[in-house]
């Protein structure tokens, strides 16, 4: 059975490429007779609140996409993820790594890959282990990964020219956006993958790690991402473009589900609509695959 998942990290307000994603995920597993869960991607310390997640999640409710199934918290699984850290490295996977930002910088010496990751050169490759207290880095085999994107069609990368050997463990003792997203979408047995495109770099890598602890293959689909009316990346302006701040100028949620609806191909222009007008309407070879702009009206 289809498991879609949406998996925002608290840092934020959702803007409408997040709220876009949502929905398209939710539509794909929803479409499919399957079930569609949320989960709160809080690994990354201080930057992530419980209150803004809690926040996130009514801005879902309100657009009618509420997670089946209790929610879960990344920050409660720790133990989860020590479990996999100690299966990679009884399986020889793992090094510790004594680089900081510093020497990064000095060492990028490669032209930035896409999206400005930097792929990590594997300078402590031959590292000893000293125990599970250090940064811990992934070490990748060689060669490119093949993989389907319903969206954007066959993909071929080489994760060693785009991430390098990921980071799995801070030094500062959090886990890793990676270990807990590939540990996750295996113990929660999703089965799709829908995010934004600019997540595809990584994909590649993710996959890796899913075949070094053994976890299956989820479909991925990387949808393009919603830019402002004059083309600059909505990132900064998140709060500007929230449904909040989107209310308080008389646009509703219907409004929001219309236009979304609209953008990912569901109907032939964007009208006031609900979550459940759209999904017999939703299919992949519809969805446009480039960037959706905000209507000027509501920037
Ligand atoms: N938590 C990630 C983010 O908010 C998304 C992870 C994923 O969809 O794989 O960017």
């Amino acid at each position: 059975m289809t498991l879609g998942r949406f998996a925002p990290s608290p840092t934020g307000v959702l803007h409408l490429g997040n709220l876009r994603t949502a929905l398209a995920s939710w539509l794909s597993a929803r479409g499919a007779g399957g079930r569609w869960i949320i989960r709160m991607e809080d690994v990354d310390g201080p930057r992530c609140r419980r209150d803004l997640g809690e926040a996130q999640l009514r801005d879902l409710a309100a657009l009618g996409l509420e997670s089946d199934g209790p929610v879960l918290w990344q920050s409660d699984r720790g133990a989860l993820y020590r479990e996999a850290l100690a299966a990679l490295h009884g399986a020889g996977r793992l090094y510790p790594c004594a680089c900081t930002r510093k020497d990064l910088q000095l060492l990028a010496s490669a032209p930035h890959a896409e999206d400005g990751l930097r792929p990590y050169p594997g300078r402590c490759r031959g590292r000893a282990w000293e125990g599970f207290d250090r940064a811990l880095r992934l070490r990748l085999p060689e060669g490119a990964v093949a993989w389907e994107d319903r969206l954007i069609g066959p993909q071929r990368d080489d994760p060693a020219a785009l991430t390098g050997d990921p980071l799995l463990f801070r030094r500062d003792g959090c886990f890793a956006y990676h270990l807990a997203v590939v540990v996750d979408d295996g113990a929660q047995g999703v089965t799709e993958v829908v995010r934004g495109t600019d997540l595809r770099p990584v994909t590649a890598t993710q996959i890796r790690l899913q075949e070094a602890l053994g976890l299956p293959r989820p479909a991925y689909a990387h949808l393009g991402m919603v830019a402002a009316p004059d083309g600059s990346r909505l990132g900064k302006r998140a709060g500007a473009l929230g449904l909040e701040a989107l209310e308080a100028r008389g646009i509703i949620p219907e409004d929001i589900l219309g236009w979304l609806g609209w953008s990912l191909g569901c109907l032939p222009r964007p009208e006031a609509c609900a979550v459940s007008d759209l999904i017999g309407s939703f299919h992949w070879n519809r969805v446009p695959a480039g960037e959706a702009r905000v209507p000027e009206a509501w920037a």
